[in-house]
């Protein structure tokens, strides 16, 4: 199923009540907002964003008033937009870059998410804007994925460091980012292990690598079908070790969105890029704009 499919829809249920309405008033929006509320949680939206995004909408609907042309469904259809795109932070969050020496992103996520490919494809994305890029392999538990990193770095044409599975993370980023600096890298991106439930082992070792690495974005790797969990994952991650967004992955899967809509809401940290399908070229901005008129169809 499209992401949001059944979210479009459940919406489209709301605005079919209001047809034949002159102005939105407290009565006949009650209804409309019962159905809007359901269509967020079966979605995977978060119940306390939930509950705001409610709230407000009717706040605003009801002091609306007439307005000449503008049907009540269209208003409501035009408020639930608006404060879609502020639930999902408004604009668009940039990368950031250093503004002297190699700027260094730093990726963290659990296990499976697409961390590895989210390495190769960001290389992919900055080598487009101009940038040479530099990938570091920390994955020190799994072998397969420095295999796999280097792999993906030939795909890209992008260099891989790597230092095997015998030297401590922290090492391996601080020889990595020498080695940028000699090259005169515009972006290194360092891959990290994951784990499958977040651990105290995992944190202490980002944290080590974060240290030595200083880096300009600590970015987590989000897998879009964690649905209610993604925010949650998010705040952690802040809590533990200060993060400056999250790449959401895997959104061409059939997950219902509630991850898109919750993260920066509940975490207070911007969802930066996206991706979207298995191919180097599948990762982009997240625009909540265009993820509003996504949900709205
Ligand atoms: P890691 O364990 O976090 O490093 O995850 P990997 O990068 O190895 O990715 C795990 C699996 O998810 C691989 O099979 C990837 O091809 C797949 N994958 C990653 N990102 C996406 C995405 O945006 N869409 C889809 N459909 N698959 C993805």
């Amino acid at each position: 199923a499209e992401m949001f499919g059944q979210l479009t829809s459940g919406l489209e249920a709301a605005w079919t009540k209001l047809k034949g309405e002159e102005v939105l008033t407290k009565e006949n929006i009650a209804e409309p907002m019962r159905d809007i509320r359901r269509a967020l949680l079966e979605a995977d939206v978060s119940l306390p964003v939930v509950r705001r995004f409610v709230q407000s909408v009717s706040d605003q609907a009801v002091g609306l008033g007439v307005i000449r042309g503008v049907k009540p469904d269209q208003q409501l259809v035009k408020i639930v937009h608006d404060e879609l795109v502020k639930l999902m932070g408004g604009e668009v969050s940039e990368l950031q870059f250093s503004k002297s020496g190699p700027t260094v992103i730093l990726l963290a996520g659990l296990q499976g998410v697409g961390k590895t490919t989210v390495c190769a494809k960001l290389a992919c994305y900055l080598k487009k804007q101009g940038k040479s890029c530099m990938l570091i392999a920390g994955d020190v538990y799994r072998p397969a994925a420095i295999d796999q990193l280097v792999i993906l770095g030939e795909q890209v044409i992008v260099p891989v460091y790597t230092a095997g599975t015998e030297v401590k993370p922290a090492d391996i980023a601080k020889q990595g980012l020498q080695e940028a600096k000699k090259n005169n890298v515009d972006v290194v991106i360092m891959d990290t292990a994951g784990r499958l439930q977040i651990d105290k082992g995992m944190m202490d070792e980002l944290k080590d690598v974060k240290k030595v690495l200083n880096p300009t974005e600590v970015l987590l790797v989000v897998d879009a079908m964690t649905g209610q969990e993604a925010a949650a994952l998010v705040t952690t991650f802040n809590v533990e070790i200060g993060i400056t967004g999250a790449i959401l992955t895997k959104l061409d899967g059939d997950s219902r969105g509630g991850a898109a809509l919750s993260v920066k809401e509940v975490s207070g940290k911007p969802i930066k890029l996206v991706g979207r399908g298995e191919r180097m070229e599948d990762l982009e901005p997240f625009y909540p704009n265009r993820m509003a008129g996504r949900v709205l169809g």
